[in-house]
């Protein structure tokens, strides 16, 4: 699994298919965004698709 260094979304390709941002296999925690508009964390991360995301990437 990769994750995208722009905006965190977890993908199995080298580039994200929300953003288009080259994708990395370093990343560290996971999390689940269900419902974006009411999610603080979503909200701190800025994203704007529901979806699994990675919290740290590099
Ligand atoms: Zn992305």
């Amino acid at each position: 699994m990769r994750a995208c260094r722009k905006c965190h979304k977890l993908t199995e390709k080298d580039t994200c298919s929300v953003c288009g941002g080259v994708t990395s296999t370093h990343w560290s925690g996971y999390i689940s965004i269900i419902d974006s508009d009411n999610s603080e964390i979503a909200k701190k991360m800025q994203i704007k698709v529901p979806g699994e995301y990675a919290l740290k990437v590099r």
